[in-house]
């Protein structure tokens, strides 16, 4: 019974949409129409992570979706987590572009929002509600993802500021992005407190020592990479939150990072496009057993993530419910890949129709679902944990 109880209110409820963003909804996919009318864009696997269009992102900030969250005073527009919700979910559905704002959009702006400076948030907010500037986070190393507190990077106290040294992998976006968030050592490691003495740092990455070098995807693409730092100097005014305070501001942000409609999204394009164009012939009960099916899981899978959106919204942090939304949720983005060559008779082509190029972009991407943002089997021990079952 103790271990029932602990299981309790840990998901929160699904909730309904106000009925008022029905409008805000009916805007973005006449937006999304007027630009897929125009060829702006051709539906992408994965966008989130791997279209990026800075132009396209702009356009968002022109018209109020970008910062959403933020408040006024900052420069963003005071809306809840659910009207940006609204917005973000219609722009995965379309496979839109949106990669060069999403992270800035979804985890550093709430970051600047709770622990920037005045200054910090009079520098960077407006610019990233209008799509001007994106970021890059820097927290995995070679030897530190799963163990993020073994990571290596150092910055050092000097006089005005810091100099970080040490070496930052997969970094999403680096080669394109104009400033970085570092996680780095600002003291020595302590075993018997190993999340002490780290730190976060606004790092431009045209500074001096900063060299960024491709990573590539099985596909050959280039979205990911390697950042070196070499005494790259970072004045005090860049200190993101306090010295030593570092774990805590990551892990405060990981409901934002793991919970959203990207974490079972990144292949509703292939879906959308086995339910529509896959197949010349009507579906046999076979095939829509396993297209109902999945179906059925990605209702559930976005009643879960807005239950998480709304406790956002309220001011909770509910990382475990997050947790299991991601582990869930980028399970099934492989799953629709595995129902779709059971379903439909094709080849993955990426020079094929549209279904086929769907495929094969998405069997390439695949590998990174279930790793990206924390892995599956890390997120599986945090909530083992707070269900008591560690
Ligand atoms: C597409 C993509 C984009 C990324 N973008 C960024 C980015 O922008 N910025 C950034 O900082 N990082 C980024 N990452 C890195 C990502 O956060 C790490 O890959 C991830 O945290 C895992 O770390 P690792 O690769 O070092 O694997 P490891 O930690 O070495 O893990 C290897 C395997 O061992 C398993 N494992 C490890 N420890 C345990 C344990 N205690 N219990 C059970 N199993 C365990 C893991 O689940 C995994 O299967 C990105 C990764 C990908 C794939």
């Amino acid at each position: 019974m103790a271990q029932r109880s602990r299981l309790t209110g840990l998901v929160p409820e699904p909730i309904d949409l106000p009925a008022e963003l029905a409008d805000l909804r009916k805007e973005v996919r006449e937006f999304i129409s007027q630009e897929l009318d125009a060829g702006s864009w051709t539906p992408r696997i994965d966008a989130w992570h791997t279209a990026w269009d800075g132009e396209f992102s702009k356009r968002l900030g022109q018209r109020g979706w970008l910062g959403m969250t933020v408040p006024v005073e900052l420069g963003g527009h005071g809306l809840s987590a659910l009207a940006r919700y609204v917005v973000t979910e219609e722009l995965l559905a379309a496979g839109a572009p949106v990669a060069a704002h999403w992270i800035s959009d979804r985890q550093v702006a709430p970051s600047l929002v709770r622990f920037g400076t005045d200054h910090q948030q009079q520098v960077f907010l407006p610019l990233l509600v209008a799509g001007e500037i994106f970021f890059g986070i820097g927290m995995s190393e070679p030897d530190a993802g799963s163990d993020l507190a073994s990571i290596r990077t150092r910055a050092t106290a000097t006089e005005g500021g810091w100099i970080i040294s040490g070496t930052k992998v997969w970094t999403t976006g680096a080669h394109l992005a104009g400033a970085m968030i570092v996680l780095a050592r600002t003291s020595a490691r302590d075993e018997s407190n190993r999340h002490a003495g780290m730190s976060q740092f606004i790092v431009d990455t045209s500074a001096p020592g900063v060299t960024i070098s491709p990573i590539r995807l099985l596909s050959g693409e280039h979205h990911f990479n390697e950042v070196v730092f070499d005494n790259v100097f970072v004045p005090d005014d860049m200190v993101l939150g306090e010295i030593g305070n570092g774990w805590h501001q990551v892990t405060s942000e990981l409901a934002f990072e793991r919970s959203g409609p990207e974490r079972f999204l990144s292949t509703f394009p292939l879906y959308s496009e086995l339910l529509t164009s896959g197949s010349d012939e009507p579906f046999e009960p076979g095939q829509l057993r396993e297209v109902g099916a999945l179906f059925a899981q990605l209702w559930t899978l976005r009643q879960m993530s807005l239950g998480v959106a709304g406790a956002l919204d309220s001011g909770a942090a509910p990382n475990v419910a997050a947790a299991i939304v991601k582990d869930i949720g980028t399970r099934f983005e492989g799953e629709v890949i595995e129902a779709a060559q059971r379903v439909i008779d094709k080849e993955p082509n990426r020079q094929g129709d549209p279904y086929e190029r769907q495929l094969a972009e998405a069997v390439l991407h695949a590998p990174g679902f279930t790793l990206r943002g924390g892995t599956n089997e890390i997120l599986r021990g945090i909530i083992a944990k707070e269900v008591g079952l560690r």
